[in-house]
């Protein structure tokens, strides 16, 4: 959806839509798969500038960092947008200033590509660790076990990655 924002002047624009959404193309391992997404939202001329207020809802199926397990996670996501254009530039660098909490995009000309704002949501939204539990203790190195569901009898492996530097070298040592 490309929006022309010269007609917005006038009358804000108001949308509302469900879209569904490859989770692939977001190239994150963590994410395993999204709902049809609800996004909806109204942009109005302010000048300077056009003020997007939008809202993503939808489910996205995550993979636990520690575990792997799947967990679901509901998503409500308001979004605030000032739009500038090369019109607004000049007028708009001092309020730009004030309105810190608040994103800004710079266009170049006067459409806006809701596309792309809708997908740069979709990616902040994927945490980056997500967990199953805070407490997760995650899945043996050696055997696979789910520790949060069982115990296995494999040694502990060094948890000290320079130990493990250390081992590797006596090994060195001793082979020679
Ligand atoms: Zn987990
Ligand atoms: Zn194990």
């Amino acid at each position: 959806m490309l929006i022309q924002l010269d007609r917005i002047r006038e009358d804000p624009f108001r949308w509302q839509e469900t879209l569904d959404f490859d989770a692939d193309s977001l190239d994150r391992v963590e994410l395993k798969s999204l709902s049809t997404v609800r996004w909806e939202g109204v942009i109005s001329f302010v000048d300077p500038g056009f003020y997007l207020k939008g809202f993503l809802s939808y489910t996205q199926r995550l993979a636990c960092d520690r575990c792997l397990k799947e967990i679901t996670k509901p998503v409500e996501s308001p979004l605030e947008l000032l739009i500038l254009t090369y019109l607004e530039k000049p007028a708009a660098e001092e309020q730009e200033l004030q309105e810190t909490d608040m994103s800004v995009i710079h266009l170049e000309g006067e459409e806006l590509n809701m596309a792309q704002i809708f997908v740069e949501q979709l990616q902040l939204n994927v945490p980056m660790k997500p967990l199953c539990r805070p407490d997760c203790v995650g899945l043996c190195p050696q055997c696979g076990a789910d520790r949060n569901e069982q115990t296995c009898d494999c040694s502990e492996p060094a948890a000290d990655p320079r130990w493990a530097a250390l081992a590797e070298f006596k090994e060195k040592i001793a082979e020679r």
